[in-house]
Order: structure tokens, then sequence, then C-alpha cells
């Protein structure tokens, strides 16, 4: 069982309280189940289609992350099941997890993704979108989210001094929204950067969630 093996070759790198999310996406159900059968219970996609349609067709007590961009006209899928949205990037979408959350009677838990990589196409926010974010009266009134930590994507480089340094501002940024918007707040604390290519720097920079797809289930088609 390759899959088995993958994962276990994966989990064994990892600290103890560092999260493994192994991320799904264009994977048939058969294939996340093996990955289940091996004790997987956190998943993710970066897709709300594909997220709801598996969401629908998988146990029940898998739970869910979105990791991919997230398009405010589609929260209202995946708001009543989804455990941790790891790509919010702007208040208006915020404001609309919050409604939808409100909606479903829960509170939706959430990270700030923040733009490290050198290439534009990235999502996430600057440092001081963030802080905008979190001084806005808008967010001071949101009673059905809340915001567990960051999230960012290193540029995809075969540099890895420059991986490195971009986690490392990415770990900076989380400790300086900490101190000034969190320091109270036990629950502000999550780091989730690393993918298959890149999470062994994640984790020595201070990562505490890894998004893993390729190095458990192969290359995607
Ligand atoms: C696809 C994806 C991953 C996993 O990438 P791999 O290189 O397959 O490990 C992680 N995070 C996000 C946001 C993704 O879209």
């Amino acid at each position: 069982m390759a899959i088995a093996d993958n994962l276990k070759k994966v989990r064994d790198q990892l600290p103890a309280g560092v999260q493994l999310i192994v991320v799904t996406k264009t994977h048939e159900p058969a294939t996340i189940m093996e990955a289940y059968h091996a004790g997987q219970r956190l998943f993710g996609e970066n897709k709300v289609q594909e997220l709801q349609a598996k969401q629908g067709l998988l146990p029940p007590d898998i739970q869910w992350h979105m990791v991919g961009h997230l398009q405010s006209n589609k929260v209202k899928y995946i708001a009543p099941f989804i455990s941790l949205i790891h790509s919010v990037d702007s208040l208006k979408l915020l404001r609309v997890i919050d409604r939808e959350a409100t909606k479903n009677q829960r509170v939706i838990p959430c990270l700030l993704q923040l733009h490290i990589a050198d290439e534009t196409t990235k999502f996430g926010m600057s440092f001081a979108e963030c802080c905008r974010l979190l001084e806005s009266e808008a967010f001071q009134n949101m009673a059905h989210v809340e915001i567990m930590g960051v999230m960012g994507m290193a540029t995809f480089t075969d540099d890895q001094e420059q991986v490195r340094r971009e986690f490392r501002e990415l770990r900076e940024h989380c400790r300086a929204l900490k101190q000034k918007y969190f320091a109270s707040r036990d629950s502000f604390r999550e780091i989730s950067m690393g993918m298959s290519d890149d999470y062994r720097i994640g984790v020595e920079e201070g990562s505490t969630m890894v998004r893993i797809g390729t190095a458990i289930f192969g290359e995607r088609e």
C-alpha cells in the first residue's frame, strides 16, 4: 500500500504538534479512503465544488480544510461543515464567511493568508492589509469567525534559501500580529506553511500545519 507507506514516511518527519493536512485535489474517493484507512482524518481541497462533492461521499468524521483561493459567492456551500479555511485574503471574504457561519449557527475557524512569494499570481494579503482588516469595525463586530493564525505559500523555486527567507517572514508576521492583536488569545497560534517540496523547511521555520498532496498520492494528472 504505497499511500499508507508514504503517509507514514511523512508523519515520521513531523515533530509532535505539527498537523498534517492531506491535500486530496484531483484524487478519487477510493484513493482518499486509502489514507483514511491508514488513520488520516484531516484533508484539504482547493476547490469548493470538489470539496463539497467529496464531503458528501466520504465518512463524516473527516475534518475538511479549504486551502485554496475562495470566492465569496461560494462560501455558502462549505459553511455548514468546513473545519478550517486557510485562505482568507480580504475583509470582504471574511464578512461573507461570518454571515454564512451565522446562518449555520456556528463559528468558522480561519487563517489569514499572507502574500510572501515573489510571484504576483499567488493570493494573499500584505502585513499592512492584515492590520487594516483586524482593526476594522466590521471585523470587531464579527462573532462567527475565529482567526487561528496565518497561512502562506513560498515561491515555486529550487532556491531553498529563498523559501526559508519567505517562511521566516511569515513566522515574523505571525509573531507581530499575535503581539499586536491576539496577545491574550491562546487560539491564535497556527502557521500553515509547507507543501510536498518544502514542508521540511516549513517545519524547521516553525510551521504548525503542513499541506501535503504529491508526497502522499504521487504526481497529479
Ligand atoms: C495543491 C496544494 C497543496 C499541496 O501541494 P503538493 O505539492 O501536492 O503537496 C498545498 N496547498 C495548497 C494551497 C494547494 O493548492
